[in-house]
């Protein structure tokens, strides 16, 4: 009731959920206290949280930040949607974001733009811009979200909270709407690495239901979190502290590492010469992916269709052409340009052979030390409406997140400090493959 009470109260000028739904919440929330009275369900049970519009949940329209879904109510919940139900947690809404999660400032989404609770002026970041805001004002403890590129990292920055993107593989993918597969992870966000600790400990899991989760054991993601960091080596990318970086970040990124130094890490010079590359390559493999993952939006088995055509091209191409916004629309373009018969070779390869490079430099890199540090983005957030005409600079404020997700790699972002005007910024930590745990330690002294 408290948490609804608020989203009502600051959602009109935040606009960081799509959809509330009190009848439904109130629903779930009897079904989660039955959980509890049986004692089925684990120390989440009772807690409220917000999903992304990406993950389909029964009974609630999906719509993915699209026009194209705007009519979509999934009839069946993803596996992370279903792990949230079955530990107890009760949804209290969907959060916005941007259309199909292409962007970088929640400005793309079919509902609106989202506002950055810091500052209304600022954009809250994205793809995953509804979720940090969101838990930013306090709407939720706790949202899920998705990174391809940096969805997750990028809007926990701009909005200072605490986000996780796990190791490609470790979060399932089913039901969850595809962008780029072989670069989307489930992830989540929240006010403390210990909360991200707890969520990761339900989302996380083998699923036969994708064909890329990975089998393991399951871990106790809370395990590390109180280790001393004595002798932790911590990597600091050259290529990261170099042109293009606003002064102010780079003020707070030395100060948290100055702390962790007191705390008893060794820092160590590293090179990730190929951390350039990673912005040509990612924005060739994600709209190849997406150019092929969209085909199935036709107008014909769901969402939306033109309601007047022709014959049946007619209908497919009026129906793609009100559904589906300009960005997302240029990454078709450009997905289906790369891959076509004559530039596969120019433009899909070659990014495919830089994607080996970045995975190689953090092969290297890992060699000598334990975590990575680096700035999320090169500044702060920016003014709504400041990049919104040029996607081509919009694009090149990825340079931190991107490669990250090419390896296949965790990341994630913790508070560390604000820029001049008083704006959230986030130190970006990088593991190595399963080193979630790891992360969440060295986050946890920000706490
Ligand atoms: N900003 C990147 C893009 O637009 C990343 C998006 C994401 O991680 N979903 O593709």
């Amino acid at each position: 009731g408290l948490y609804l009470d608020r989203i009502e109260a600051l959602n009109p000028a935040l606009n960081a959920l799509i959809s509330v739904d009190r009848e439904r919440t109130l629903a779930e929330a009897r079904a989660a206290d039955e959980l509890r009275a049986r004692n089925a369900a684990g120390a989440l049970a009772g807690v409220p949280l917000i999903h992304k519009d990406i993950f389909c949940q029964q009974g609630w329209k999906s719509s993915c930040g699209s026009r194209m879904l705007d009519n979509f109510v999934s009839p069946y919940d993803a596996t992370v949607v279903e792990r949230c139900r079955a530990a107890g947690l009760v949804t209290l809404g969907r959060a916005n974001m941007d259309e199909f999660a292409m962007g970088s400032s929640n400005e793309n989404s079919w509902y609106g733009p989202v506002k950055n609770p810091w500052d209304i002026r600022a954009i809250p970041g994205g793809s995953s811009g509804g979720s940090a805001a969101a838990v930013a004002a306090r709407m939720a403890p706790v949202a899920t979200a998705t990174d391809t590129g940096g969805s997750i990292r990028q809007p926990s920055s701009h909005c200072g909270i605490t986000g996780i993107k796990p190791t490609y593989g470790t979060v399932s993918r089913f039901g969850m709407v595809a962008f780029a597969s072989s670069l989307d992870q489930g992830g989540v966000m929240a006010q403390t690495a210990e909360d991200c600790a707890l969520m990761l400990n339900v989302m996380a899991g083998f699923d036969p239901r994708d064909s890329t989760s990975l089998e393991r054991e399951t871990e106790d993601y809370t395990r590390d979190l109180e280790k001393p960091l004595d002798g932790l080596r911590v990597g600091l990318p050259r290529e990261y502290f170099a042109d293009g970086l606003s002064a102010d970040v780079a003020r707070v990124v030395d100060e948290a590492v100055a702390e962790l130094r007191k705390l008893g890490a060794v820092v160590v010079d590293i090179s990730l010469p190929n951390t350039e590359l990673s912005i040509p390559a990612y924005y060739v493999i994600a709209p190849a992916e997406a150019s092929s993952n969209l085909s199935r939006f036709d107008g014909v088995r769901y969402g939306h269709r033109a309601a007047e055509y022709s014959d049946l091209v007619d209908m497919y191409e009026k129906t793609r052409a009100e559904g589906f916004g300009a960005e997302v629309k240029r990454r078709i373009m450009v997905g289906t340009y790369v891959l076509s018969h004559g530039y596969y070779d120019a433009y899909y390869l070659k990014a495919q052979k830089i994607r080996r490079l970045v995975a190689n430099d953090f092969k290297a890199a890992f060699a000598q030390c334990d975590v990575i540090l680096g700035p999320v983005a090169p500044t702060a957030a920016f003014d709504l409406g400041q990049m919104s005409d040029d996607p081509v600079q919009m694009y090149l404020s990825d340079i931190y997140t991107l490669s990250v997700n090419l390896a296949g790699l965790p990341g994630m972002s913790v508070p560390a400090g604000f820029d001049g005007k008083g704006r959230p910024v986030g130190l970006q930590i990088i593991g190595n493959y399963f080193g979630e745990a790891k992360m969440l330690n060295v986050a946890h002294r920000f706490q």
